[in-house]
């Protein structure tokens, strides 16, 4: 259930509610609300509210409007919001901003190293995106690695450079964030703030991406092996701690077979787009582990109707110190772009000239 507060409430009718809300959740704690734009909400898992209390609650002065909603998820659903978000990237730095979800009918494209690793390979990679006809450049400066002894990403310097290749280049940027301290610090770079798979549970950092107050893009991962439901509650935990600018980021999910690193699970996508007015993107890279099945589960991606990519692009992939072997080349990334502007003019009906 979700309750929108009448937005000329006076401090004792919202009391009068709260009060209300706390004797039928059975809760002791106050009941948080959220400003989500203009309208200010408190939404509510009660699966049944008896007679009494629906009454009680539709005479209450604060409410504006009561909407039942029968997910788990709430302020996510396309139940609660019909059209389909669409979030501003880069509008915080001085990056060119670019439109992703939505009407938006151009597919943002993400690109870069899996890991800045200095600043020569940033800046050419960097140069590279853009003159691809990519979007926003990817670089991660905390990287989660699976192994302590494995390269663990150069920190602030690498928010520094993914800084300066802005500036070179107009890209936002995007780059992971791993600790609730380290949000802060992060938001004066990126444009983007990116949850990585490992921590889509990750209930504090989720609250901290959520409660910033930049309203930073979180681009939300999907977690190693989360089912749907699992990733959509992640997301709620932002945008009911007030960051309604939450991306989705299929990065495919973990499988017995080893001959790919995970497995794409492209259904998600169409269904995601019935189940959240979120925007969804796809991340080839991850969830393939191997080059070669990039572009073509890039085309498949945006087939089917994915917002967007992020894909790793290393300058010599074979050399890259985190995830050469999924790293595409500038090269491979420029037909991407270029296939998928192609692709989602046909899905749009529009005639494509090359
Ligand atoms: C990454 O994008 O480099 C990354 C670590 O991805 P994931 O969290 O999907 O594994
Ligand atoms: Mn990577």
């Amino acid at each position: 259930m979700i309750i929108t507060i009448h937005s000329q409430a006076t401090s004792d009718e919202r009391a009068q509610l709260m009060t209300l809300l706390c004797r039928i959740t059975g809760s002791q704690t106050p009941v948080t609300t959220t400003i989500l734009g203009e309208r200010e909400i408190i939404a509510l898992d009660i699966k049944a509210l008896d007679n009494d209390a629906r009454a009680a609650l539709q005479t209450q002065q604060a409410v504006a409007e009561i909407t039942h909603i029968q997910t788990a998820y709430k302020l996510v659903s396309r139940a609660f919001q019909a059209e389909s978000s669409s979030i501003v990237i880069g509008s915080t730095h001085d990056g060119q901003p670019v439109t992703i979800g939505g009407e938006a009918n151009s597919p943002v494209i993400m690109a870069g190293p899996c890991a800045v690793e200095d600043r020569e390979q940033l800046v050419e990679t960097a140069r590279a995106v853009k003159a691809a006809g990519a979007d926003v450049l990817r670089g991660g400066a905390f990287k989660p690695r699976t192994s302590p002894y494995q390269f663990q990403g150069l920190g602030i310097e690498g928010l520094h450079l993914l800084a300066e290749a802005r500036e070179l280049t107009g890209l936002p940027v995007i780059t992971e964030v791993m600790e609730t301290e380290m949000v802060d610090t992060i938001a004066q770079y990126a444009d983007v703030l990116q949850i990585g798979a490992r921590n889509m549970q990750n209930f504090a950092l989720l609250r901290a991406v959520g409660h910033h107050p930049h309203k930073l893009p979180v681009l939300l991962k999907r977690g190693l092996s989360a089912t749907i439901d699992e990733w959509l509650l992640a997301a709620e935990y932002i945008v009911a701690a007030g960051n309604p600018n939450v991306i989705l980021c299929e990065r495919g999910i973990r499988s017995y077979d080893p001959q790919t690193r995970n497995v794409l699970d492209l259904s998600c996508v169409p269904l995601l787009h019935q189940l959240t007015h979120l925007p969804i993107i796809v991340d080839p890279s991850h969830a393939t582990g191997k080059r070669e099945l990039v572009p073509t589960m890039s085309r498949a991606s945006i087939a089917a109707e994915a917002d967007g990519l992020i894909i790793e692009v290393h300058p010599d992939p074979d050399h890259a110190l985190c995830d050469g072997r999924q790293s595409i080349t500038p090269s491979q990334l420029a037909g991407i772009v270029r296939e998928s502007r192609a692709i989602t003019s046909l899905l749009h009906g529009e005639v494509y000239v090359a």
